[in-house]
Formats: structure tokens, sequence, C-alpha cells
């Protein structure tokens, strides 16, 4: 087995994401999940289920413990009985990013790291850096140029040391690579060290305990790296373990734009992987992966948990937006939007009945996006 006693990154022996595993039949024996709850209510009160062992290295900025919002008016006109929104915006540098950032910069703050590298598109880069500020760590954040100006100023005024790349993600992930190599540095990219999928799952376990230990019937959520939706599907399975919820699962549902969807096509043509997309574009600039390198897992969870994946325009998704601040007042990110957009699409297929226990994934703050918000108040002005 591999150790959990020095810092990972991927499998040695298959290349492939490494994950964290906890003494759950031990926990069972000796945790009360009512007792949590009186915790305080960041990603921490799961500490024994993350993979930190010295609380004195923990690296937090009050991250988690997001409010799960109840959208009765937003169903209405979805004509969905029982529609809520898991609603991350509220996070450090608006973004549920910083779940699993607190997770992989403690675990390497834990292990004497000095220096980190990460590429970033959208919002990791920043979220990394916040924190890495926080640890007293110097960062190197990788950004194409195409990435948008909020995403490289947020990393840059948190001191982080931003190197621009000619190219995209991809060419963004492969320098960042290299220079961690020929540095001796720390990088963190999505799945490729087992820590940013830990924090991340703590939405499945604040998930489970405000709905009273039930999980709901459907989950729609979009998917780029795939850590949130992967580690949602791994608190579930630690949940059972530890005898806090049954063995019935959501069917979990992934959704891309129809500019970035790899993991859509995959699941149309039935493939263990997906291949890249190419000339991937869309405003959830979230989603801007063209390549997961969890995609085998991403799919694998589709299949297990007998979900599906869609694709929606960004012209659907831009109504969507619009849709939930008027009929709610959420500042949804173009992301989170994705999801309202795929509940009719999803219901049209037959995949989802009206009247099932439906959460949608509400991933950053709109506020970060004021493209998408030009292009909506557009649409408001017109219609
Ligand atoms: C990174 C990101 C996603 C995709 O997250 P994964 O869990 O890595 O698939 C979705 N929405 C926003 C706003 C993001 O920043």
């Amino acid at each position: 087995m591999t150790s959990a006693e020095r810092l990972q990154t991927v499998c040695e022996a298959c290349g492939k994401a490494l994950y964290a595993r906890y003494d759950l039949p031990l926990a069972r024996k000796e945790l009360d999940r009512d007792a949590f709850a009186k915790r305080p209510s960041t990603i921490w009160r799961w500490r024994e289920f993350l993979p930190v062992r010295d609380v004195a290295k923990v690296v937090t900025l009050g991250e988690g413990g997001t409010p799960l919002i109840s959208v009765p008016r937003l169903g209405k006109t979805l004509k969905c009985s029982r529609l809520s929104i898991k609603d991350e915006s509220g996070n450090p540098m608006g973004s549920f990013k910083s779940r699993g950032v607190s997770t992989s910069v403690s675990r390497a703050l834990e292990f004497g790291t000095k220096v980190l590298v990460i590429p970033t598109a959208g919002n990791i880069g920043g979220a990394v850096a916040a924190y890495a500020a926080r640890a007293g760590m110097p960062v190197h954040v990788f950004v194409p140029n195409g990435a948008p100006e909020i995403n490289r100023l947020e990393a840059h005024v948190s001191n982080a040391e931003v190197h621009p790349v000619e190219g995209t993600s991809v060419d963004a992930a492969r320098m960042a690579r290299e220079y961690a190599a020929a540095n001796g540095y720390y990088q963190l990219p999505t799945l490729q060290e087992p820590y940013r999928v830990e924090g991340k799952k703590t939405m499945g376990y604040e998930i489970a305990q405000d709905l009273q230990w039930e999980l709901p019937d459907a989950i729609i959520y979009p998917v780029a790296g795939g850590t949130g939706f992967v580690g949602l599907w791994k608190a579930f399975e630690e949940l059972e373990a530890l005898g806090w919820i049954g063995s019935r699962r959501p069917r979990m549902y992934a959704v891309q734009p129809t500019g970035c969807a790899p993991i859509v096509r995959a699941v149309e043509q039935g493939t263990a992987y997906a291949k890249p997309w190419a000339n991937p574009h869309t405003i959830a600039n979230g989603l801007l992966v063209s390549e997961a390198f969890g995609d085998y897992q991403i799919l694998e969870t589709i299949r297990a948990s007998n979900g599906h994946a869609v694709a929606v325009t960004d012209e659907q998704l831009l109504q969507a937006l619009l849709l939930t601040r008027r009929t709610e007042g959420l500042m949804l990110c173009p992301e989170g939007a994705l999801t309202v957009a795929a509940v009719p699409e999803l219901i049209k297929t037959g995949h989802l009945n009206r009247d099932e226990t439906i959460i949608l994934f509400n991933t950053a703050s709109g506020l970060k996006y004021i493209e998408a918000l030009r292009l909506v108040a557009k649409m408001r002005a017109s219609s």
C-alpha cells in the first residue's frame, strides 16, 4: 500500500490518481454522526476524514459550511417540486476551489513543502495563491493568456508569481509541470495529488447532514476536472462505510457546455475514457478542460450511479442565470447556471422526474464573471 507518511502525487505503479483511505471501521465504532453538528461549520468539521494529522498545520480561511438553499420559485418555473441549490458562492475567493485547496496546502505544509506550483485557467490559481499566502509559502501560477483577467489579478495580489503562458490550459499545465520538475517544487494539478479531492468531498458530507442523513434522488453538477463529482461519490461511500447513511445513492448527472463537452461525448459513445476536446470555448471558463486526468473516474461514477451527462449551450446557461437571479435572487456563476439549464433537458429525456429531490451545484460567485453579467443584462434589456 502507498504510504500516508509522505507527500504523494500520483500512483507510482500506474500513473493514475491516488486516493486517501481512512480507518472507517474504527471511526464507525468511535464517532457519533450527530456530534459533528456542534463543531464549527468549515470543511474541518470533518477533520477525522481529511488527510492532515497535525491540526496546527491546517491552513483555513473558513471554507465550506455553505447553505443548501431550497428554490421553490425557480422550481415552479421548471415544474420541479423539490429543487435545491448547494450554493458555494460564499467560499473564500468566491469559489468552491477553496475547499480542496485548503486540504492540499495544509498537507503540503505538514510535510514541509517550501514552494508551490499550479497551472490555472480559472479559479484554482487565485485560491492556491490565497492559501499559500496564508501559509507563508511562495507560489508560481501559470496562466494562459486567454484566461479571465480576474483570475490573473486575484493570484497577483496574493503575492503569487504569475507566469503568463502563450497558449491553452494544456500548455500552461505542461509548463507548470516542467517548471516544478526543474526546480524541485510541488505542483497541485487536478487529481494529480490526492488531497484536493478530500476537501471537495466535504460537500457530500454537508449534503447528507443537511438532509438528515438521506441523500437526494439526483445531483446535477458542472464537471471539468471532476474533483467535486468524484469527491461526492467518495464521500457517499465513506458515509455508508461509517454506517451514517444507507446504500441508496443519488443518480449523478454531469453537465458541460456544448463548446467543451468531452465527458458528454464519451457517455454518448459509451467509452471508458474521454478523447480530448478540440478548440474548447464557453463563457463558463471554469469548464474549459479539454482533457481530464480523471476522465475514467467521472465516467465510472456516472455509470455506477445510473446517471447521465448532458451538454447545454452558452445561450441556455445565460438564460438560466437570468432566470435564477429573477426568481430567487441568487447570483449563480455561469458554471452553476449550466446545472439549471440541464434540468429541462434531463426531464425531456426522461432522466429526471419532476417530483424528485434534486440538488444543483452553484460552484462559484457570479460576481467574479463580469462578462457573463454584461451579456445577461443585455438579455434582460431585450426581453
Ligand atoms: C473548477 C470549477 C468547476 C469544475 O470543478 P471540478 O470539480 O474540477 O470538475 C466548476 N465550476 C467552477 C466555478 C470552477 O471553478
